[in-house]
């Protein structure tokens, strides 16, 4: 008995239906780009699959080409669904070369006659863009559940298969015995259906993760600059520190000050000083190494944390900061602030993080009593001393 691929091609509407629906919800609920682009392939594979159904009919020229970009397209929306996963994104000529080559192939090959006009390509474009998704799935970061594995396999097992049918197509025709049996519209809408139920299983998992992403983001970071806000600052650090004075090495802090901020605000308005702190944030990220902590300790005071720094190297890091900032551009009319920064570094095994940035706040606080634009530097037998003299 051979399957009627009709009837295949009916209950794989259904299914892709019900879960285009179930995505939509999902994506609506959650904004998570996931769900937002496997709705997308899913209503394409839909609208493709409907398509092929006017096969043998007196709108197979038009449809049959339609049919096969479509499905393509659905395809490379699942890798860019994959990307979304691993915090990229695809360009929009990526996801539309695919299709674009498939639809040239497919009008060129008499598809008012030839059901399988453009097959050859349409099928080594479905593996291309299966495959993708199947490398892309693999490789997301290990926090993510595990979950993705599971979706590799099977992007990966249904890549193989599409590169069996392009195989077969090629070499036997899909006319033949071989490729009607098992690569044909009837056995091959069934092993769609076995992904598609894989893909739905998964999902929930997948657009926790991403919306929990999203959420600790939101939570950590410092909305206008994009820095760690204090709370993650501080719980980050002290982790940090720990560690290092475990393994015997230090730590340097570094607290910075906006001089005259008030006035940036006040002459300008509080766009001008966003755009203010914007730069600084800038210029701090630019002058550190990827290690490094970076914080917005409150309104116009930025903290740094820099593991295994002395207290020379974070003096230049300083620096460094306030020649960067002087050399950004500036709005019109408006001139960014100078910066008084306090530094300090620990010894090794000694000094806890509220106790170095005590240090570091007095240090700013003697560097902005001597005139503002400065770097002062402390150690912490120094501290007490700089603190009273600054305040005296
Ligand atoms: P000093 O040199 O002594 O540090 O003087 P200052 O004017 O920089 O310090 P002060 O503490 O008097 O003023 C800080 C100002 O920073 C006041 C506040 O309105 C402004 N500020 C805090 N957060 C923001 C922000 O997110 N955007 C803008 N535009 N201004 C902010
Ligand atoms: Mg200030
Ligand atoms: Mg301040």
């Amino acid at each position: 008995m051979v399957l009627d691929p009709f009837s295949v091609r009916v209950a794989l509407g259904v299914v892709t239906v019900t879960l285009f629906v179930l995505f939509c919800a999902s994506f609506h609920r959650t904004r998570s780009p996931y769900a937002g682009w496997w709705s997308m392939a899913l209503l394409e594979f839909m609208l493709g699959n409907a398509a092929f159904l006017l096969n043998g009919s007196a709108h197979q020229q038009w449809a049959n080409p339609l049919g096969n970009v479509l499905v393509v397209a659905g395809a490379f929306s699942v890798w860019a669904g994959a990307l979304t996963l691993r915090d990229r994104k695809a360009a929009p000529w990526q996801l539309a070369i695919a299709p674009g080559i498939t639809a040239v192939a497919s009008v060129l090959d008499s598809p008012a006659s030839n059901v399988w006009s453009g097959g050859f390509v349409y099928l080594a474009m479905m593996t291309t863009g299966i495959a993708l998704a199947a490398w892309d799935l693999w490789f997301i970061k290990p926090t993510h559940s595990q979950v993705h594995k599971a979706l590799s396999l099977a992007a990966g097992l249904l890549a193989t298969y599409y590169l069996g049918r392009w195989a077969v197509y090629a070499l036997e025709g899909p006319a033949s015995e071989t490729f009607r049996t098992y690569f044909g519209p009837a056995p091959s809408g069934l092993v769609s259906m076995v992904l598609l139920v894989t893909v739905s299983f998964s999902m929930t998992a997948l657009t926790s993760d991403q919306l929990i992403k999203g959420l600790r983001e939101r939570a950590t970071r410092d909305h206008l600059t994009g820095l760690l806000n204090r709370g993650a600052f501080l719980d980050l650090a002290t982790t940090e520190l720990n560690r290092l004075h475990s393994t015997g090495s230090g730590a340097a802090i570094v607290l910075a000050d906006l001089d005259h901020f008030k006035a940036v605000n006040d002459q300008h308005g509080h766009g001008a000083g966003d755009v203010a702190l914007k730069a600084f944030a800038a210029a701090c990220a630019a002058s550190v190494r990827s290690t490094d902590l970076i914080g917005r300790y409150g309104g116009e005071e930025f903290v740094l944390f820099l593991p295994g720094a002395t207290q020379e190297r974070a003096e230049d890091i300083a620096a460094e900061i306030s020649r960067r900032m002087a050399a950004m551009t500036e709005p019109e009319g408006v001139s960014f602030p100078t910066i008084s920064y306090g530094v300090t570094s620990s010894i090794p095994a000694a000094a806890d993080l509220t106790f170095m940035i005590e240090v570091a706040d007095a240090a700013l606080y003697s560097a902005k009593a001597q005139g503002r634009n400065r770097i002062v530097g402390a150690d912490r037998l120094e501290a007490a001393t700089i603190a009273d003299e600054a305040r005296s």
